[in-house]
């Protein structure tokens, strides 16, 4: 039986791909390559290039293959995007993952892991974060990531439908073998577009807003490497696939750097002095977000490996040095 990952061909998808297949899984990508790459997918993965609005194209998918659980990365996931285009959230992330169910629903299909985000708790009462804690998004990317929890919820009660809403906080880092790395266009990502001043393609690097209530001023983020959180989904379709009832769990290092920290850090990392210039705040941005992942650790066995933002840069850094044009040909 094979395991179908949709949004394959993306900056996360890509990465959990390899590492199943490392593991020796049968594996199913589907994409519509809006944002996600051909190249970017595994070559041992038997590919469809679909929309999960299709439902259809989806149907037709599940009627060939024998799908035992189904990884699901397709959606739009770019803050400041979700706030001056909300209706695009809505229909991607939420009308998207309607349709997914439905068709996983008539095809027997019952057990799926996602992506969630650290942005449904929105400004956090507390860090570290717990998985019980307020949820109370303060953008529409992340107003959608719960909803589609919810729904989650409700498809579970009715159809007996088994879930596992991973929530991210920021995913950074690249394939230590150098074969997959983040690439977007356009490009929103902090650790991204600070290498891109090493790498020549821009003067300086942006500083979101310094007046924020935290020591230097700048936001405080927890990086997480992209193959640690790919090995999070592997655990936890495993769990779901041994029997593990519906379960949300938080996947971070625990640890914060700011804005600055992690300019610092790619300084250190490249030798480049990167300028970094101060702008206004940018639309939604809660000030600190740090998570507890102690419940992946106990739960899932989860460890993460890359625990230090150095080694974690240094991944990324060794992917933009090489492919400045991402999959693209330069
Ligand atoms: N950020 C920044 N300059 C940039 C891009 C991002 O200062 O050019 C900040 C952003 O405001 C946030 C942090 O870096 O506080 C991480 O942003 P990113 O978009 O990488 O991830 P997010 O936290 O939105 O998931």
């Amino acid at each position: 039986m094979a395991i179908l990952v949709l949004g394959g061909a993306g900056y996360i998808g890509s990465h959990t791909v390899y590492e199943l297949i490392d593991a020796g899984r049968d594996v199913v990508v589907a994409d519509n390559l809006q944002t996600g790459f051909r190249a970017a997918v595994h070559p041992k993965a038997r590919f469809y290039q679909l929309d999960i609005r299709d439902k259809g194209a989806l149907d037709t998918l599940f009627q060939a293959e024998d799908i035992e659980g189904v990884i699901h990365f397709a959606a739009s996931s770019q803050v400041g995007e979700s706030m001056s285009d909300p209706l695009k959230y809505y229909d991607n992330n939420l009308h998207g993952t309607m349709v997914l169910l439905k068709s996983m629903v008539e095809h027997g299909v019952d057990k799926i892991v996602f992506s969630s985000t650290a942005a449904t708790y929105g400004e956090p009462e507390r860090v570290p974060i717990l998985e019980t804690d307020r949820t109370q998004p303060t953008n529409c990317y992340g107003e959608t990531k719960l909803s589609m929890e919810h729904m989650m919820s409700w498809v579970s009660r009715a159809h007996g439908l088994k879930y596992v809403a991973l929530r991210y906080f920021n995913a950074c880092g690249a394939h230590p073998s150098g074969a997959i790395g983040e690439a977007h266009d356009p490009e929103t990502h902090l650790i991204p577009i600070i290498l891109q001043v090493p790498n020549g393609q821009r003067e300086a690097v942006s500083v979101f807003g310094d007046d924020y209530p935290t020591a230097d001023g700048t936001c405080i983020r927890d990086y997480i490497h992209v193959t640690d959180l790919a090995q999070a989904h592997i655990l936890a379709l495993d769990y779901l696939l041994k029997g593990g009832e519906n379960n949300v769990f938080n996947l971070g290092n625990g640890v914060g750097f700011s804005v600055k920290e992690v300019i610092d850090v790619a300084r250190e990392v490249t030798g480049h002095p990167i300028p970094a210039v101060i702008s206004p705040r940018r639309a939604g941005d809660p000030a600190q977000l740090i998570a507890s992942s102690q419940k992946a650790i106990d739960v899932l066995g989860w460890q993460p490996r890359y625990n230090d933002l150095n080694t974690i840069i240094a991944t990324a850094w060794a992917w933009h040095r090489s492919h400045p044009h991402g999959f693209e040909e330069g």
